[in-house]
C-alpha cells in the first residue's frame, strides 16, 4: 500500500472529540487512511513527501443537502417565493435528459471539489444514471431516488418509484469502495400521500436504509399541514414511523419547540441551509435550540437554483453570522460548532463514522486551504479564519480516501473543459436557445 506524508502543514486535528490546531506539523497517510498526525516528523519512512508549508489542513467538507442537477437551473426564477419558484423549475426539469442530468452532476462536482467538499448528499432525478458519475469523480456521495406522489388513489403496490428506490439500494449501496451510499428519500409532506409515505418508510426500515426528507422549509408548508391535518410535518412523519430509520431532515426552518423535541427523541439529523433559506425568504431556522436539544445539525448548500452556488465555506460563513444578527447575540455559533456541522456532523448524518475529522484511523478525506493570501494574514485563530475570512477559492487541494482529486486549479478525475462545454450545450437544449 502506498504511503504519503504531508509535511510542514497547519492541521486542524481532532483529539477526543475536540479540535486542536497543530502548527508546522505532519500528517501521514497509508493507502486511504490517516496513520499519523503530529508536530514531530514520524520515524517511519513514507513513499512520498509533500510540502504543505502555508497550508491549513481541515477535514473534507460534507455538503449534507443538495440537488446536484439543479446547477443547470442556476439563475432561473430568482427573487420568487418557494411555490412560484418551484413552478419555474418543474417544466425545465421535465425536459432534462439523462445526459443533462449527468453533466449537471459533473458540473456540480467541479464546483464542490474546488471548494473543499469531499462528500455530498443528493436527492434528484434518475439516480441510477448518476452512479457512474460518482464512480468516475472519486467523490463520496449519498444519493437517493426522491419519491413524490400527490395522487391519493395510488396504491403502494403500483407505485413504481418506491420499487426503483429499493432496487437501487440493493444494487449500489456501498459500491465503489463504499464511496457511494444509497439513501431512501421522501421529497416532503406536501408532495406525498400518507399511505405511500408510511409504506415506503416501512420498506426503508426493513432494508436498513437511511431517509432524506425536506421538513417545514416555509411557513406556508408548515401552517398548511397544521390546518389540513391538525399536526406539524414533523409530527406527521413521526406518526407514520418514518423516524424509525436514521433520518436527515433538510431546513426545519419553522420547527416548533415540540417538533425539536420529537426530532431529538428520534435522533433525526437536521440540515441547515442558510443561503437557500435567506435567498428564498424562508426564515431563520432555530439552530441554537436544536443544538441545545442535542440534535445533530449538519450543513448543506441546497440546489444551485436557490443558493446560487455549492460553496460550503460560504455556508459556514453565513451559518456563523446570521444567527448572531437575528438573535442579537454574538456568542452564538462559534467557529468550532460550525466546522463540526460542516464535517463530523455531516459524516454522522451520512452514516460514515470513518470520516469527518482528521484523526489517526480515519479515512484521508482532506481539504487544504492556501493561507498565503492577504485576507488570511495573520493566522491568529485558524478556526475563526475558516468561519469568517476564508473563501471557497482558497482551497488548493481536495483529497478523498488518500487520492488527490484537485490540486492548485487542476482536476485529476474530471475533464473541466469538456464538462463546461457540455453544460452549455445542455442549457441551450433545455432553454431552447
Ligand atoms: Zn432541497
Amino acid at each position: 500500500m502506498s504511503t504519503l506524508l504531508l509535511k510542514n502543514a497547519d492541521i486542524i486535528a481532532t483529539y477526543e472529540g475536540s479540535f486542536t490546531c497543530l502548527r508546522n506539523s505532519y500528517l501521514g497517510i497509508e493507502g486511504d487512511t490517516i496513520d499519523y498526525i503530529g508536530s514531530s516528523k514520524p520515524t517511519e519512512k513514507y513513499d512520498e513527501e509533500k510540502d504543505m508549508h502555508s497550508r491549513l489542513l481541515i477535514p473534507g467538507l460534507i455538503n449534507s443537502h443538495g440537488h446536484s442537477g439543479m446547477v443547470l437551473l442556476r439563475g432561473l426564477g430568482s427573487d420568487l417565493p418557494l411555490q412560484d419558484w418551484l413552478h419555474q423549475m418543474w417544466p425545465i426539469e421535465d425536459r432534462m435528459r439523462v445526459q443533462d442530468l449527468q453533466v449537471g452532476m459533473k458540473l456540480a462536482m467541479l464546483e464542490m471539489i474546488a471548494t473543499g467538499t469531499t462528500s455530498f448528499s443528493d436527492m434528484y432525478l434518475r439516480p441510477r444514471d448518476m452512479t457512474a458519475v460518482v464512480e468516475q469523480s472519486g467523490m463520496k456521495a449519498n444519493i437517493a431516488r426522491c419519491i413524490t406522489c400527490p395522487d391519493t388513489a395510488m396504491r403502494y403496490e403500483s407505485f413504481a418509484p418506491a420499487r426503483e428506490s429499493i432496487e437501487l439500494f440493493k444494487d449500489f449501496h456501498k459500491a465503489f469502495d463504499d464511496r457511494l451510499r444509497i439513501d431512501f428519500s421522501i421529497h416532503a409532506q406536501y408532495t406525498i400521500t400518507d399511505l405511500i409515505a408510511r409504506r415506503y418508510s416501512e420498506d426503508c426500515l426493513d432494508n436498513g436504509g437511511r431517509l432524506h426528507v425536506h421538513i417545514s422549509e416555509t411557513r406556508k408548508e408548515h401552517e398548511d399541514c397544521i390546518s389540513q391535518l391538525g399536526k406539524t410535518p414533523t409530527r406527521w412523519f413521526a406518526d407514520l414511523g418514518t423516524f424509525k430509520s436514521p433520518t436527515a431532515a433538510a431546513h426545519c426552518v419553522w420547527a416548533s419547540d415540540e417538533d425539536i423535541s420529537i426530532m431529538a427523541q428520534n435522533k433525526v439529523s437536521v440540515i441547515h441551509n442558510p443561503s437557500s433559506n435567506m435567498k428564498l425568504g424562508s426564515g431563520f431556522a432555530p439552530i441554537g435550540k436544536m443544538l441545545r436539544s442535542g440534535i445533530n445539525v449538519a450543513l448543506g448548500t441546497d440546489g444551485a437554483a436557490s443558493n446560487n452556488n455549492l460553496n460550503m465555506l460560504e455556508e459556514m460563513h453565513l451559518a456563523s453570522i446570521i444567527h448572531k444578527g437575528y438573535h442579537l447575540d454574538p456568542t452564538l455559533m462559534k467557529p468550532e460548532t460550525v466546522l463540526r456541522m460542516a464535517t463530523a456532523n455531516g459524516a454522522l448524518l451520512q452514516g460514515r463514522p470513518d470520516t469527518g475529522s482528521l484523526e489517526v484511523g480515519k479515512k484521508a478525506d482532506i481539504c487544504a486551504i492556501d493561507l498565503d493570501k492577504p485576507h488570511l494574514v495573520p493566522n491568529l485563530d485558524p478556526l475563526a479564519l475558516l468561519s469568517y475570512s476564508a473563501q471557497g477559492s482558497d482551497v488548493c487541494m481536495t483529497m478523498v480516501n488518500g487520492r488527490i482529486l484537485y490540486e492548485n486549479g487542476q482536476y485529476l478525475t474530471l475533464d473541466r473543459e469538456r464538462i463546461l462545454r457540455e453544460a452549455e450545450e445542455s442549457a441551450r437544449f433545455l432553454y431552447g436557445k
